[in-house]
């Protein structure tokens, strides 16, 4: 087989969390396909983020830079990252299934005419791959038969690749032509929180419809911070607009697995499940004895949150100030 091209996310001249991630799909399916391991970052101003790449095993790094790239568009990044998958014969391109790679990289897949593995959460060897399906209750195993395969990597299924030491050789690429295709970047809203990243955190404490009004969320809000923890919601809890609909959890919000996920209030449909049933330890707090939520909790209370919390809020700080 060919090379394993891996797209490498930055920001603020580090690597992000979802690039480790890639770089632990790209380990996985290079141990099957050989051929070269390389790694690409595009932006304004990479180098020290390339420069920490460089210490991950990869025989090669690209660097591509330009003033007009300082913003990610998948229309100004797809195709530098489809050249260089063919000017370096690359026979899989790979990268995190985050909002960036789930955008990107089939529109790499459309210019290379190469089929998808998207999302997936495991590799049986370079051709096949492990996705989850139908709200994450069954696994499938898929094949992409083209002779380019573009894979994204479910970032919970990924876990953070180590160093390996040694420094990979960085090397500039050519921008080429930047044609955004009548799209611009209007604008970057994102919201600065003290608080961990609901994908990142290890601990995730996150409210339900049973909440009944947005105020109520700074008990788990306390909770949270007490724990060194994210918020997060069920879509309930969102579309009633208690809570902003960036800490949905679930099929069609985030999926989380920390190592302790905290369901207060929460029913536990499918779709909530869906984004939360791999974390490793599941606690949930819900006044009906026969929400579903408790098939997959490891721990359950069956009480009202207005009971549990505050009793879980003053029992923590006792054992902290101890
Ligand atoms: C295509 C599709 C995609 C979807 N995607 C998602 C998704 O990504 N994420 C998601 O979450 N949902 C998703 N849903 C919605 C999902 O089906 C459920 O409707 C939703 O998860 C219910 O949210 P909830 O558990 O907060 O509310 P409810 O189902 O109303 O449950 C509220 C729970 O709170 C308990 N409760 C009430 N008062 C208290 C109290 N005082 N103390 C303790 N417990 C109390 C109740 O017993 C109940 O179990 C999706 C649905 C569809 C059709």
């Amino acid at each position: 087989m060919g090379n394993v091209l891996v797209f490498l996310e930055q920001a603020d001249r580090r690597l992000r969390p979802a690039a480790l991630s890639a770089i632990s799909l790209s380990r996985a399916i290079h141990k099957s396909s050989g051929g070269k391991l390389l790694f690409v970052l595009i932006g304004d101003s990479v180098a020290d983020a390339a420069k920490e790449a460089s210490q991950f095993g990869a025989d090669a790094i690209f660097t591509v830079e330009a003033p007009a790239l300082k913003n990610y568009l998948a229309e100004t990044y797809a195709p530098i990252v489809a050249r260089l998958a063919s000017e370096q014969g690359a026979s899989i391109v790979a990268g995190c299934a985050t909002s960036v790679g789930k955008d990107l990289l089939p529109r790499v897949a459309g210019i290379l005419d190469a089929g998808v593995a998207p999302d997936v959460s495991g590799v049986v060897n370079a051709k096949q791959y492990r996705r989850a399906t139908n709200a994450g209750n069954a696994i499938q195993t898929i094949e992409v038969l083209s002779d380019i395969v573009v894979v994204s990597g479910r970032q919970t299924d990924f876990p953070r690749a180590q160093p390996t030491g040694g420094s990979s050789p960085i090397s500039a690429a050519a921008p080429g032509n930047i044609n955004a295709a009548g799209a611009s970047f209007v604008e970057l809203q994102s919201q600065k929180r003290d608080r961990p990243d609901l994908t990142e955190a290890r601990v995730v404490i996150s409210g339900g419809r049973g909440m009944k009004e947005g105020k109520n969320f700074a008990v788990l809000e306390q909770l949270c911070d007490l724990v060194g923890g994210a918020l997060g919601a069920s879509r309930a809890a969102c579309d009633a607009g208690m809570v902003p609909n960036d800490l949905q959890v679930g099929q069609t919000g985030k999926v989380v697995a920390p190592d302790l996920y905290v369901a207060v209030a929460i029913s536990g449909a499918i779709q909530h499940l869906a984004g939360m049933k791999g974390s490793k330890v599941i606690v949930a707090v819900n006044k009906d004895p026969e929400a579903p939520i408790f098939q997959v909790a490891d721990y359950g209370l069956v009480t009202t949150w207005e009971k549990a919390v505050p009793e879980l809020l003053a029992e923590i700080k006792k054992i902290k100030s101890a």
